[in-house]
């Protein structure tokens, strides 16, 4: 496939801490028969995740190529007035291009909806959904702006009537606040865990659909799902009681099958996006990191994080498919850095020598696999490559929402 000859779309598809520990059992069990499909006839593998075990880093890792000192996003808070003060990262911190950046410079349709520090929206060559766009009526939400902007976020009790596919329990949405020094209820964790995350991936799968169906399918799209980790912290012990040792029979049976029935719910996204493709697309479908108990080394030890019983891993999942895929093959040691350089090559272009993962031909069938892999210093030279200006936030209330999320995680004090 040479790079003049018309490469297929791509998909990408980001979601947040799959481990093949998991996925594997919830496929060979006929729960996930899109990702089932894409994985006989794909490659796939684990996905090295970086040090620092923080979401919009690694993510914008995976989308840059590069470190975070190099890319600029190092924690999910920055303390612009000081410590005790923590804002969320956003888009104004990042320090290098994306390939949305580099392949729009190339002229190809781009798409990117709810990826990690989007906000604020960036002119791209063609459409974006910034990553607090599900909060709505927020300021540079969208490219072009007021894109979408007519989609409304996901109301509450929307999440609520979805709740009994996911899990057997009297939602009380009454009991669902957290007390300062008082132990989570029940009606918190579900809260907090679940209609958070539901509501969220409900509303970018939303916007996906809206824009696969309205404009011209794009000629790279990039998706991103945070939900699937969000469940895991919340729901890990009640699927896995028995390293916890404490966990009530009752309440296995309401939660045991939240995490799987969320994955299920998932794939069946998944599946919605690709039956818009008509000719295969490449899919590439990663995570940032896996997850586990939280037991052992990982225990939550602290009594305000007691509701959270599953915990990172350092690796995620890998799956590629389509056009010049290798059908079959385990790739081995990938790394979140390969991503970026992996998807250049595949569409025919250059690898930055900045950037810090190298191409995964192991994927590829020979056609792309022993192309010479080709090289340019760098992609931060680009016409599009400017500063972000410095704007105002959301408004307080998103960024105590973002905060408020980050805290129930242990991840700020
Ligand atoms: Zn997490």
């Amino acid at each position: 496939m040479a790079a003049s000859a018309h490469p297929p779309r791509v998909v990408v598809l980001g979601l947040d801490a799959g481990t093949w520990d998991l996925l594997d059992g919830f496929i060979a069990r006929g729960l996930m028969p899109n990702l089932a499909r894409l994985r006989s006839r794909g490659a796939s593998g684990k996905l090295q995740s970086s040090d620092v075990s923080s979401s919009p880093v690694i993510w914008t890792s995976i989308a840059t190529g590069k470190t975070p000192q190099k890319h600029g996003i190092t924690w999910f808070v920055r303390f612009p007035e000081g410590p005790g003060n923590p804002r969320p990262v956003d888009r104004t911190q990042l320090t290098s291009r994306t390939l949305w950046n580099i392949l729009g410079d190339k002229r190809l349709d781009v798409a990117v909806v709810g990826w990690y520090v989007t906000w604020p929206a960036e002119p791209v060559n063609g459409r974006l959904v910034s990553d607090i766009a599900h909060y709505g009526s927020i300021d540079d939400e969208a490219f072009p702006p007021g894109y979408l902007s007519t989609l409304a976020p996901v109301k509450e009790s929307e999440a609520i009537s979805a709740m009994p596919s996911f899990m057997d329990f009297a939602y009380d949405p009454s009991r669902a606040t957290h007390r300062e020094g008082e132990p989570p209820s029940l009606d918190f964790l579900v809260y907090d865990r679940f209609v958070r995350a539901y509501s969220r991936d409900l509303f970018y799968s939303r916007a996906t659909e809206a824009l696969l169906r309205d404009g011209p399918l794009p000629e790279a799209l990039f998706v991103y799902l945070r939900g699937t980790d969000d469940v895991q912290h919340g729901f890990w012990k009640f699927m896995d009681p028995e390293p916890f040792g404490d966990v009530p029979p009752d309440q296995v049976e309401k939660f045991g099958k939240v995490i799987e029935r969320y994955w299920s719910w998932i794939d069946a996204r998944v599946g919605e996006i690709l039956a818009h493709y008509k000719e295969p697309p490449l899919v590439l479908i990663m995570s940032d990191h896996g997850a586990g108990a939280a037991v052992g080394d990982n225990v939550v030890t602290e009594h305000r994080y007691l509701h959270l019983s599953g915990a990172h891993r350092s690796q995620g999942i890998l799956l590629a498919n389509g056009p010049g895929v290798r059908a079959g093959a385990t790739i081995e040691g990938a790394a979140v850095y390969d991503v970026a350089p992996t998807l250049l090559h595949y569409l025919g272009y250059a690898v930055g020598d900045d950037m810090d993962g190298h191409v995964l031909t192991g994927l590829f069938d020979p056609s792309i696999a022993d192309r010479p892999v080709e090289h340019v210093a760098t992609y931060e030279t680009g016409a599009t490559s400017q500063p972000a200006p410095a704007l105002p936030r959301p408004g307080e209330a998103v960024d105590r929402a973002q905060l408020e999320h980050l805290r129930s995680l242990g991840y700020i004090e």
